[in-house]
């Protein structure tokens, strides 16, 4: 049970440092679905949100206020919808905030970039899609095995049902990307795991981005607590030979089913072509 008290804020929008974003808004203040790899609780300033990740969510009550005043004033640009919480989180369908806030941005000349686990998204399919030309989905799905979806992302809803909201997304003309990340050693950093997600959304994925697991001390101690061998996954994470493996397979899966695929600039590859070079939204919560 998600406790979802009022928080008022100072602002709205944020300046983001991504290089394909130029502003981040974030509805809520941590997030219902609980991902035991999430590194946004790094990000989120109330303790207490951080301690009871997944079971206290904060509605940014003014929210709305300030985008309003916000938009006028500030030049039109590409704006993360979300970037350290879940904008289609269950609370969302009570409230609404997240379809509020990308109204406002698109009727004054914003850009969104929606990346969610939800397809609570379709719910707002027409308003997206009217606005097609300046509109992105992602969805991230690292895994198809619904075990390890419920351990490690206890509180988002089941890939397969991210895949066909993905898809149907894209049927609307809307372009979308799938987020793989994170790649967690011993979980799904074979290239059979990722070619059966990719192979669920193939019709309908304009982009794939590929990012690693990040280890950080909340992720560690959450982590820590679900999986075996906390010791070799993060051995795994910080050795060059292991990235450099997983994305030459999956450079290999990318080619096969003519997919176009990035990866996370946390890491990128030396060597040219390939996923060398490019860039994800690594600093994203996946
Ligand atoms: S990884 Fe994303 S969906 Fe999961 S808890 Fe963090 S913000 Fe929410």
């Amino acid at each position: 049970m998600t406790s979802c008290p009022r928080v008022r804020v100072k602002s709205a929008l944020s300046k983001s440092g991504l290089p394909d974003l130029d502003y981040s808004l974030n509805p809520y203040v941590g997030c219902q679905h609980g991902c035991l790899y999430c590194y946004a609780r790094e990000y989120t300033k109330y303790r207490e949100v951080v301690e009871r990740w997944g079971s206290l969510v904060y509605v940014k009550e003014n929210l709305l206020a300030l985008l309003e005043r916000e938009t006028r004033r500030l030049r039109p640009g590409t704006v993360g919808v979300s970037t350290v919480t879940d904008p289609y989180q269950p609370v969302e369908s009570e409230v609404g905030l997240t379809r509020r806030s990308v109204e406002v941005l698109l009727k004054r000349g914003f850009r969104v970039s929606v990346q969610t686990k939800s397809p609570l998204v379709l719910r707002d399919l027409d308003l997206l899609a009217a606005k097609r030309d300046s509109v992105d989905v992602g969805f991230t799905i690292i895994t198809l095995d619904s075990g390890v979806a419920s351990l490690l992302e206890p509180g988002a809803p089941p890939p397969g049902a991210r895949a066909e909201a993905l898809l149907r997304v894209s049927e609307r003309g809307v372009r979308t990307w799938l987020f793989y990340g994170p790649v967690i050693p011993g979980f799904n950093d074979d290239a059979e795991s990722f070619a059966g997600v990719l192979e669920e959304v193939i019709g309908g994925v304009d982009l794939v981005h590929i990012d690693k697991l990040r280890i950080t001390p909340r992720v560690r101690e959450s982590l820590g607590s679900a999986v075996g061998d906390l010791e070799r996954i993060e051995a795994a994470v910080r050795s060059a030979s292991w990235w450099s493996r997983v994305l030459g397979e999956f450079e290999s899966v990318c080619a096969r089913l003519g997919a176009r695929c990035v990866a996370s600039l946390a890491e990128p590859l030396g060597s040219e072509g390939g996923l060398s070079g490019l860039w994800a939204r690594a600093d994203r919560a996946p």
